[in-house]
C-alpha cells in the first residue's frame, strides 16, 4: 500500500462502512469514476483519474480535511457543525438527510423545550445541543457526552432527555420517546480543505463539482418521447416544462411529427395526462445517465 506521504493524487475522504459509504461511492461511480475493489483497503487509488480514496470513520472526515490530511471529504453536515472544522462547503447532497432531533420520554414531564431548565440530556452532538438551548435562552441544561445507543439513555436513567439523528423517527418510537424539536437539519456535504491545492487538483475538483452537477440534473429529469400530429405542436409546446425546445421530426404518416424533449421529473405524471390530451400517443420515459446542460 502507498504511504499516505508519497502521494500527490487528489485525496478524497469517504466513510469506511456506514450509512455514506455506498452512496458516496455510488455517486464517485456515477461521476466516472473507477475503483479496485474498496471494501478491502484503507487508501484505494482510482483507476482513470489522479484521485485516491481514504477510507475512515466519518467522524474523522472533517479534520482530516481541515488539516490538509485530505483535499476533499464527503461527510454529513452534522458532523462538519459538530467539529466546527474550518472547511469549506463545497456543496451538499441529497443522501444521508437527517435530522438531528430532540426528545423526551412519552409520558414523562419534558413537552416543550422550556421544560429543559435543569435537566439532563443525553447526546453524541454536544456542541449543536449545546448551542441549540443557548439560542433559545434555556439554561442550567447539562449534557451526557455518548458514543452511541443514545435513545436508551433515559430508561437507564443516565438522562431525562436525549438529541440523537433520526430520519423516520421509528427508532425513538421504539425506546417509548416523542420527538419534541429539531435541532439541526443534515445533508452529506462534499467539503473542501482551505489549504492551497495545486491548479491541477482546483482544476480535477471544478471538474468533479460539474459532473456532480450533471449527475443529479439527470436523476431529476426524464427524456420523453411523443408521437402527435403536426397541429398539436404549439399546444404541446406550451405545455412542457422543458429545459430547451423540443426536438420535432416529420414521421413517415403525413401530418404526424416525434416530438422530443427531458422534463424534470416531478412534472411527468402530469404532463403525460395533459399531453395525451392535446393528442399527443405512445409516450415513453427513458432514465437519463447523465447530462451537462
Ligand atoms: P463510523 O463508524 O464511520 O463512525 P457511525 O456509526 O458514526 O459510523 P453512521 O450511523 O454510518 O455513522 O452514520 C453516518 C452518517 O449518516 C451520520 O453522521 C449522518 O450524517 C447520516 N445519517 C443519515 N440518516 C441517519 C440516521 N437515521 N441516523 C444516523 N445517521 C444518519
Ligand atoms: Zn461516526
Amino acid at each position: 500500500m502507498r504511504t499516505l506521504d508519497s502521494s500527490t493524487s487528489l485525496r478524497i475522504a469517504i466513510q469506511k462502512s456506514g450509512r455514506l459509504t455506498d452512496k458516496t461511492i455510488s455517486l464517485l461511480e456515477g461521476i466516472g469514476l473507477k475503483f479496485d475493489d474498496y471494501k478491502r483497503s484503507l487508501l484505494v487509488k482510482c483507476r482513470n483519474f489522479d484521485v485516491e480514496l481514504l477510507l475512515i470513520r466519518d467522524d474523522d472526515i472533517p479534520e482530516y480535511v481541515q488539516d490538509g490530511v485530505c483535499d476533499l471529504g464527503f461527510v454529513g453536515a452534522n458532523t462538519v457543525a459538530e467539529d466546527q472544522a474550518n472547511v469549506t462547503i463545497l456543496r451538499g447532497l441529497d443522501y444521508g438527510v437527517c435530522r438531528l432531533a430532540l426528545a423526551a420520554p412519552k409520558n414523562g414531564s419534558i413537552k416543550t423545550t422550556e421544560d429543559f431548565t435543569g435537566k439532563k440530556i443525553a447526546t453524541s452532538y454536544p456542541v449543536l445541543t449545546r448551542n441549540y438551548f443557548e439560542t433559545k435562552g434555556i439554561k442550567n441544561v447539562s449534557i451526557v457526552t455518548l458514543s452511541g445507543s443514545v435513545e436508551i439513555a433515559p430508561r437507564l436513567q443516565i438522562a431525562d432527555a436525549i438529541s440523537d439523528l433520526v430520519s423516520t423517527g421509528g427508532t425513538l418510537k421504539a425506546n417509548g420517546l416523542v420527538e419534541l424539536d429539531k435541532i439541526f437539519d443534515s445533508e452529506t456535504q462534499l467539503v473542501q480543505t482551505n489549504k492551497p491545492l495545486s491548479e491541477g487538483k482546483q482544476a480535477l475538483i471544478d471538474k468533479m463539482l460539474q459532473r456532480i452537477e450533471g449527475h443529479k440534473t439527470a436523476a431529476e429529469s426524464r427524456y420523453i418521447m411523443m408521437n402527435a400530429p403536426e397541429t398539436a405542436v404549439p399546444k404541446i409546446k406550451d405545455m412542457l416544462p422543458s429545459m430547451k425546445s423540443p426536438t420535432v421530426m416529420p414521421l413517415a404518416d403525413n401530418g404526424m411529427v416525434a416530438v422530443h424533449t427531458v422534463i424534470p421529473i416531478d412534472t411527468f405524471w402530469e404532463v403525460m395526462e395533459k399531453l395525451k390530451a392535446a393528442g399527443a400517443t405512445d409516450i415513453v420515459m427513458l432514465p437519463i445517465e447523465s447530462m451537462i446542460v
